[in-house]
């Protein structure tokens, strides 16, 4: 099916839209770019470590302050490729890389996609929502949920207000930016108590939106928070910019 499939619609790269041999729909120039995350990361935040440390070490930055959430885990580290990856599902749509994007993040995020009761994406704003048509971290929760037990709930958390695009704001700015802008829906409430919610976003960058909707979530009666991303900013715990 899939060789037909290719007939009719030839695979084109996620990123350049060039025409792609065999699965994987990237150049294998640009798949050489790809920055994996592997162990050893921090237990909490998923911060890769340089050296070789013992199991379930936690990170300077979770010591000092602990998350908002339990754990975060992502499949790449935020680097050019990665951005044209996001940059592909969120602005042009690309649908068909979800089951790919998705193999990665259930590999990074196994633990977490386990333990998950509830799987729920960052939600949008409603205006942003109209106005792109589409949520990909939505996407991105749904073909996650496909490869696991726990309950897909796209409408778990609202955003409140519709917050400026948090690019260029300080790790501080962003902070203040996603304070309390988001709540838990009443008519999910019961979805949340006292369940392991499993929260999906494209990219963490300084954790600010992570945190604001673990904590709606906590805050909701939510036994556990885990937060899985397709991408990270290597240490954004440690980020001053
Ligand atoms: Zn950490």
């Amino acid at each position: 099916m899939a060789g037909i499939a290719g007939l009719i619609w030839p695979q084109r790269s996620l990123i350049t839209g060039r025409e792609v041999a065999g699965p994987g729909s990237l150049e294998p120039e640009l798949w050489a770019k790809l920055r994996f995350i592997s162990d050893p990361v921090c237990a909490r935040c998923g911060t890769p470590f340089e050296i070789a440390v013992e199991e379930a070490q936690i990170c300077g930055a979770c010591l000092a302050g602990p998350p908002a959430y339990d754990r975060a885990r992502a499949a790449l580290e935020y680097g050019e490729v990665s951005r044209d990856l996001v940059l592909a599902l969120k602005y042009q749509g690309r649908r068909d890389a979800l089951d790919l994007l998705a193999g990665w993040m259930a590999l990074a995020g196994a633990d977490l996609l386990q333990d998950a009761d509830v799987i729920a994406p960052v939600p949008l704003h409603y205006l942003r929502l109209v106005r792109r048509g589409f949520n990909q971290s939505a996407w991105l929760a749904a073909a996650l949920a496909r490869r696991g037990a726990a309950r897909l709930a796209v409408d778990v958390l609202k955003r409140t207000r519709s917050t400026p695009i948090q690019g260029g704001l300080s790790a501080e700015g962003r902070r203040r930016n996603v304070q309390g802008a988001f709540r838990v829906r009443r008519s999910r409430e019961k979805l949340v108590k006292d369940q392991k919610i499993l929260l999906v976003d494209d990219v963490l960058t300084t954790g600010a939106t992570a945190e604001a909707c673990s904590r709606a979530l906590k805050r909701a009666g939510a036994s556990c928070v885990d937060v899985l991303t397709l991408a990270r900013v290597a240490a954004p715990r440690a980020l001053s910019i």
